[in-house]
């Protein structure tokens, strides 16, 4: 990898062009702690490459659950502080999620007591501007100024409400609580998807909040640094330590828990449903195993079968398939300890089954989790889609 020239450098992060490959950038990250609207700054030898760390395993994970990124890869070896990203002309502004009251938003709002959980979630946009300390805009200031469009702001609204319950899951299965975060978005700038909104920049221990078993006092971001009197040598190698404990949390965050998915239909005329059903679940990229049985008939076989299919797969749900009378839902619920999904032949619906089984390993896969999410969202927003189509077709008046 050759790096090109500089593009810009900010307070914490360089980004270089890629020789020969105009439309990605490298992002180098920086040594570099600052507070105070930049009246503090210190160093911490090595902090750039941690929080490369973080920002790789952190786009990594977001990406592996669909949540268009400008990530592509790099950032996570030991001497790699170099990530490759897809070039994007930036959003000049802050998108911050709070899911717990803290900061600056007590500051401004007394009345909001400091830990109190925010639902909804609350989302902000600040106007990147050092000069006036990036003040708060509302969605129609940044509509009026031309910064996005209303389309762009409602995107930005959900992908950040998105990416916060990812990693707030992702975290909450480490016990830590997430309180807030602060993203960036860009506009691809060229290539597939020329113009849409990604996230962007970086996410790392710098942007966002986050307290171990819900403590404030045991903090593991940035916030320590602000809130130093005075900032001694020590406190900067116990930061560097922080920040490397959490880069290390963050690497375990992407991975995939094999869950599986084990459909078992009664009766051999049901063998097509099954290739459907696990069409229908492949969409949230979980795998399965397929079987024909017959309660009835050979009993046997699908006990035999079924304390095999458990011993295999210890993260396993399954789906039954049969028409609605089939005693295999009640063999199902009463001999295996695993979550059962219907699927009953004649009426099945599979769009429900394939979220019901995806929901059930979503609770402790945070990738799973993340697709369901996206899912949903893509769901509802077709539902929007063929609204404001049909309201936007005039009907004539009925003739006759
Ligand atoms: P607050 O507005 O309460 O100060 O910050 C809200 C969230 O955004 C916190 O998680 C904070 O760490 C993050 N945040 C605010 N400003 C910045 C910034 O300039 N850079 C980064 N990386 N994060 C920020």
């Amino acid at each position: 990898m050759q790096k090109g020239h500089e593009i810009t450098r900010g307070k914490t992060k360089v980004l270089h062009e890629l020789v020969g490959q105009p439309d990605v950038l490298i992002v180098s990250q920086l040594d570099t702690i600052s507070a105070r609207d930049g009246e503090r700054t210190d160093t911490i030898e090595g902090k750039g490459r941690i929080a490369a760390k973080t920002t790789a395993r952190v786009f990594r994970l977001l990406n592996l659950c669909g949540v268009p990124t400008h990530y592509l890869s790099g950032g996570e070896d030991d001497d790699d502080n170099q990530m490759l990203v897809r070039r994007a002309q930036m959003v000049p502004l802050e998108v911050v999620v709070r899911g717990v009251a803290a900061g600056s938003l007590v500051k401004r709002k007394p009345g909001i007591a400091r830990g109190a959980v925010l639902s909804p979630r609350l989302i902000e946009f600040f106007l990147k501007d050092d000069a006036n300390h990036d003040p708060l805009i509302e969605a129609d200031a940044i509509v009026a100024r031309g910064i996005a469009t209303p389309q762009e702001v409602a995107t930005m609204t959900e992908l950040a409400r998105i990416v916060f319950e990812i990693l707030a899951h992702a975290w909450r299965r480490r016990d830590t609580l997430l309180v807030d975060l602060k993203i960036e978005f860009g506009r691809l700038a060229s290539g597939e998807g020329k113009g849409s909104l990604v996230v962007a920049d970086v996410i790392d221990n710098d942007s966002w909040r986050i307290w171990p078993q819900g403590r404030e006092d045991l903090m593991l971001d940035k916030q320590i640094y602000r809130n130093l009197e005075t900032v001694t040598a020590g406190d900067l190698l116990a930061l560097r330590d922080t920040y490397e404990k959490v880069a290390e949390t963050v690497g375990t965050f992407p991975q995939m828990r094999a869950g599986m998915v084990a459909i078992l239909a009664d009766g051999a005329q049901h063998a097509a449903l099954t290739s459907e059903t696990a069409r229908a679940i492949g969409q949230f990229g979980l795998a399965s195993v397929r079987h024909v049985v017959s309660v009835e008939r050979t009993p046997g076989f699908l006990l035999q079968l079924l304390a095999q299919i458990e011993v295999t797969f210890p993260r396993l749900v399954l789906v039954g398939i049969g028409e609605p009378g089939s005693a295999i839902f009640g063999v199902l619920d009463h001999l295996s300890p695993n979550p059962v999904v219907r699927v009953y032949a004649g009426a099945p619906a599979l769009e429900t089954a394939a979220f019901a089984v995806a929901k059930a390993l979503a609770m402790d896969d945070t990738v799973v989790f993340g697709r369901v999410l996206l899912l949903q969202t893509n769901v509802k927003s077709a539902i929007l889609q063929a609204d404001a189509h049909l309201n936007a077709t005039p009907v004539g008046p009925a003739v006759g």
